[in-house]
């Protein structure tokens, strides 16, 4: 191939980083100025030109310029510089990037399915250039973080989100695949907007909806074979959680606004109650906000809970009761409830608010998952904190506007008690002379690693109780050290440690559970994922 060629795949390319004798072995003479940069050179330019950039979106771009410009070289910037870099690529700034992808799109990412594509998705995938994929991550673009309905713009969801993948769990760049589901969009101001990219209609619905998702996923199926994983992304609920429990037992699917939030969040609280004391069935879990995250999160910590004890489910969904924007879900609802509601409707006589909720119930856990801020008020975090030697309360709304409180607010009005932790990052907090280090219940400490594990052990379904052992494994990488200053997660710049310690638990259970199908069993699981992790280091062309 030749040099000029070279310069513009973004595979290969390393810019100025090329030797001189690459630049002759690979007829790059003359096509570039005679300098050449190491790598590291060449990062700390770019983080130097990155930090330049004071509007969000400005560097947002720059990133993906990179990714389009020198793979090799967005990874080792991604990788090396992940806490300030992670904010940039993915929440909250892809949110903003989703809105206006119309006006800054200029290389297209990833594939897009559109009703005009039905009856010939098979085709469609076979002009993607990479054929051995790992990973799809697709979205319908319904429902993209907590800014609702996209349309085809929430394909930066897709892409932000395998960008993880490899930098937080080290799949290969070219075995990722994003997808993006145009059946148009109830999105009036997009649909009247002059630069907006997708099908210019409302939504398709019902049967001609569930059939081209059908097609689509017959047609993964064919073309890529059991093992490449699905993660549904970003889909309003309605279609969630039936579209979960349609393909679940004959794909290898996961949902990460359902099972991803509810892994992480049971992390958190398995980690916690280290210093809250107690097993799980000890707890009582009352929820604001009974959707996707809600729900989902529920349910895996019925299901870690009946693990523990041998009790049924039916039991232990008993210790867990949540709120929705109608009052505390009870029995007497129960006829009127969505089907992934009515698990929860327990008996009990009929209540409103969140306060008289806490009062009745008095839960020794309290999350938030109804997207609204601002709900967990002084009264309620001093009820918790009135019945709570060490109240726990997780405010996972996001974006940091929609959280339900501080953490200012959590360790002020529990008198410095609670154990919090927020889905939006809080910086640290000094409250009577002690410093408290909020965590985050960030999604990305398990995705990543999750995934690895699935493909190291060439899994052909994923199981809860890869998502528990994922859990378990996250758990445990929690230091007495951070536990010390109020964390129950792990720093985030361990990332790539972590997600190989989950990839080898998640493995391991595969294998246990018979669903792996790489085999011979390797005999150390973390060494191995590690040493299946991609790294951004250039290679040498010679
Ligand atoms: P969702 O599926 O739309 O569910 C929202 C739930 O909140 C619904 O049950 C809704 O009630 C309820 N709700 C809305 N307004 C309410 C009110 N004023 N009072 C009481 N309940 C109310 O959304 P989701 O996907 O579960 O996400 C919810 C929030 O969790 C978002 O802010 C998201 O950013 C956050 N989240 C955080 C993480 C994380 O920290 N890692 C992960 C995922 C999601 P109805 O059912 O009655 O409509
Ligand atoms: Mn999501």
């Amino acid at each position: 191939a030749s040099g000029y060629t070279l310069l513009r795949d973004p595979r290969h390319n390393k810019g100025l980083a090329f030797n001189g004798k690459e630049r002759d072995a690979h007829y790059l003479r003359g096509l570039l100025p005679p300098s050449v940069l190491s790598q590291e050179l060449q990062e700390r330019k770019l983080m130097h030109n990155l930090r330049q950039y004071k509007v969000p979106l400005q560097r947002y771009m720059a990133m993906m310029d990179l990714q389009e410009r020198n793979e090799r070289l967005f990874y080792k910037l991604l990788i090396d510089n992940v806490e300030e870099l992670l904010p940039v690529v993915y929440t909250p700034t892809v949110g903003e990037a989703c809105q206006k992808y119309g006006s800054i799109f200029r290389h297209p990412q990833g594939l897009y399915i559109s009703l005009k594509e039905k009856g010939k998705i098979l085709e469609v995938l076979k002009n993607w250039p990479e054929k051995s994929i790992q990973v799809i991550v697709v979205t319908d673009g319904e429902r993209i973080l907590g800014l609702g309905d996209l349309g085809c713009q929430g394909m930066g969801i897709p892409v932000g989100k395998l960008s993880l993948y490899t930098a937080l769990g080290g799949v290969r760049p070219s075995a990722c695949l994003p997808i993006t589901i145009d059946v148009g969009t109830n999105n009036e101001q997009l649909l009247k907007d002059e630069f907006y990219i997708g099908l210019r209609h409302k939504r398709a619905t019902g049967q001609e909806y569930a059939e081209l998702l059908d097609e689509f996923m017959s047609a993964v199926k064919q073309n890529y074979g059991e093992k490449v994983l699905i993660q549904f992304e970003d889909f309003a609920n309605h279609n969630a959680f039936e579209l979960l429990s349609r393909y679940r037992s004959s794909h290898l699917v996961f949902n990460d606004d359902i099972q991803g939030t509810a892994s992480v969040v049971l992390s958190g609280i398995i980690a916690a109650l280290k210093l809250v004391g107690g097993s799980l069935a000890d707890h009582t879990f009352l929820f604001l906000g009974a959707g996707e995250a809600g729900t989902g999160i529920a349910e895996l910590i019925a299901l870690e809970m009946s693990k523990q004890t041998k009790a049924p489910l039916e039991q232990t969904r008993k210790k867990i009761w949540l709120v929705d924007s109608k009052g505390l879900i009870v029995s007497f609802r129960r006829e009127l409830l969505q089907h992934f509601k009515k698990p929860w409707a327990h008996d009990h006589e009929p209540v409103k608010g969140l306060l008289d909720a806490v009062k009745a119930i008095k839960p020794t856990v309290l999350i938030g998952s109804s997207g609204v801020g601002k709900t967990f008020t002084k009264e309620v975090v001093q009820a918790m904190a009135s019945f709570n030697e060490k109240p726990l309360i997780l405010a996972l709304s996001n974006p940091t506007s929609q959280s339900e409180c501080t953490a200012e607010e959590a360790y002020a009005w529990s008198e410095g008690r609670a154990i919090f932790a927020s889905g939006s990052p809080f910086d640290a907090v000094e409250y009577g002379g002690k410093v408290f280090v909020p965590g985050q219940a960030n999604n990305a400490y398990i995705f990543p690693g999750l995934g690895l594990g699935l493909i190291i052990s060439g899994a052909i379904r994923v199981h809860d109780d890869m998502l528990l052992a994922a859990s378990e494994a996250l758990a445990a990488q929690v230091t007495r050290e951070n536990f010390d200053k109020g964390l129950i997660y792990p720093p985030f710049s361990n990332i790539r440690k972590i997600s190989a310690h989950i990839a080898a638990n998640v493995a391991a259970k595969a294998y246990d559970l018979g669903l792996a199908s790489r085999l011979p069993r390797p005999k150390d699981l973390v060494k191995y994922a590690e040493s299946c992790m991609y790294s951004p280091i250039y290679r040498s062309y010679r």
